[in-house]
C-alpha cells in the first residue's frame, strides 16, 4: 500500500497519528498537533486505554480526543505520518508496520539498537514511505552536539553526564550514545589521535567510572525525581577545562523538533538518524 493520497483542493494539512498517545510525551505531542494550523491529529494509539485533553487553542476544534487500541487505528484514519514515543521494542514493530503501510513515521523513543536502526533503514529504504529517528528532539540539545564536535579535536578528554527524570527506564541516554558517536567523528576527521586514557587502575566500586561509549568515551547516568532531560559534556585539556550543557525543563522543549520532523519527514529518503537532517546540518 503507498501513502494516502491528498484530497485535490482543500488545505494542505499533514494527517497525523500519535502512538504512545497516553504516556508523557505522546500525550504533549496530540497537544502539539493539534494546535498546529498545518497538521491535523486523525488518530491516538496506546496500549492502556485513556482520553487526552486538548488545549483550548486546538485547531481541530474538540476538546479532548478518545486514544484507539490497535495501530490499525492509523490505516482506518488515513494517517500521512506516524510519531513514535513508545518504548524500544514496540517502536521498532510500530515502525516496521508504517513502512509496509506507506506511512512515514517520526520516532523519539529510545533505546533502538544498531540492529533495530539497521532493519529499519532496510526497510524503509524499500518502502516508498521515509522516517526520521531522533534520540534528542530539542534543539538546543542538538546545537550542544554541534558545539562538542566543534571543539573536540582541541581538547585532551571528555566525559559524558547525562541526567533524567526518575521514570526514565534505559539508560544511557541516546542523546548521550549519540553524542559520543559524534565527538568520536570528529576526532577522526580531524586526525587528532584517540582521548588521552583513563587513569584509573583500580575500581573500588563497579560501574564507578560509568559506561564506555563510542571511542571509549565514559558515560555517566543521573536519574531523580524533579529532572526531565539534561547533559552535561566536560572537556579537559592541560589547565583548562570546558563544559557544554543543555536542559530540557519541560516536554514542550521537545515540540518545534517534532513538529519540523513530522513537516519535513516526506522529502528526506529512506532513514535519517538524528534532528541534524532535519534541520539541514
Ligand atoms: P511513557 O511511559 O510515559 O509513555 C510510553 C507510552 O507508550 C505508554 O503510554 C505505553 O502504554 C505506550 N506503549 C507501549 N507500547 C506500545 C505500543 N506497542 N503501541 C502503542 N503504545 C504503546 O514514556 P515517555 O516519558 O512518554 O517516553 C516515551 C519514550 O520517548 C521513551 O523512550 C523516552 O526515552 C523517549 N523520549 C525521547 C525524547 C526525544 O527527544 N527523542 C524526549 C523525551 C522522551
Amino acid at each position: 500500500m503507498g501513502p494516502v493520497e491528498r484530497p485535490v483542493g482543500l488545505p494542505v494539512m499533514v494527517r497525523v497519528g500519535v502512538l504512545g498517545a497516553a504516556g508523557r510525551m505522546g500525550q504533549t505531542v496530540c497537544q502539539a498537533v493539534s494546535e498546529d494550523a498545518d497538521l491535523s491529529l486523525v488518530a491516538a494509539v496506546d496500549l492502556r486505554p485513556a482520553v487526552v485533553d486538548l488545549p483550548p487553542a486546538a485547531a481541530v476544534g474538540v476538546q479532548e480526543v478518545q486514544v484507539g487500541r490497535g495501530i490499525d487505528e492509523l490505516e482506518r484514519a488515513g494517517a500521512e505520518v506516524a510519531v513514535d514515543f513508545t518504548e524500544a521494542g514496540a517502536a521498532l514493530s510500530n515502525m516496521l508496520w508504517c513502512a509496509n503501510h506507506g506511512v512515514h513515521g517520526v520516532v523519539g523513543t529510545s533505546g533502538l539498537s544498531a540492529g533495530d536502526i539497521e532493519q529499519l533503514s532496510t526497510a524503509f529504504a524499500a518502502a516508498g514511505a521515509n522516517c526520521v529517528v531522533a534520540p534528542n528532539f530539542a534543539i538546543g540539545a542538538v546545537l550542544l552536539m554541534r558545539l562538542c564536535a566543534l571543539a573536540a579535536p582541541y581538547m585532551d578528554g571528555v566525559e559524558i553526564v547525562e541526567l533524567h527524570h526518575d521514570a526514565k527506564v534505559d539508560a544511557p541516554s541516546g542523546t548521550a550514545l549519540r553524542t559520543a558517536e559524534l565527538l568520536e567523528a570528529a576526532r577522526e576527521a580531524a586526525g587528532a589521535g584517540p582521548w588521552a586514557g583513563d587513569p584509573t587502575t583500580t575500581t573500588n566500586l563497579p560501574g564507578t567510572r560509568g559506561g564506555s561509549g563510542a571511542g571509549g568515551v565514559r558515560i555517566h547516568s543521573v536519574r531523580l525525581p524533579g529532572l526531565l532531560a539534561h547533559q552535561e559534556v566536560l572537556f579537559g585539556a592541560a589547565g583548562q577545562s570546558l563544559t557544554v550543557r543543555h536542559d530540557s525543563y519541560d516536554r514542550r522543549s521537545f515540540m518545534p523538533g517534532v513538529l519540523l520532523a513530522v513537516k519535513r519527514v516526506a522529502e528526506l529518503p529512506g532513514l535519517s538518524v538524528g534532528l541534524e537532517a532535519v534541520l539541514g546540518f
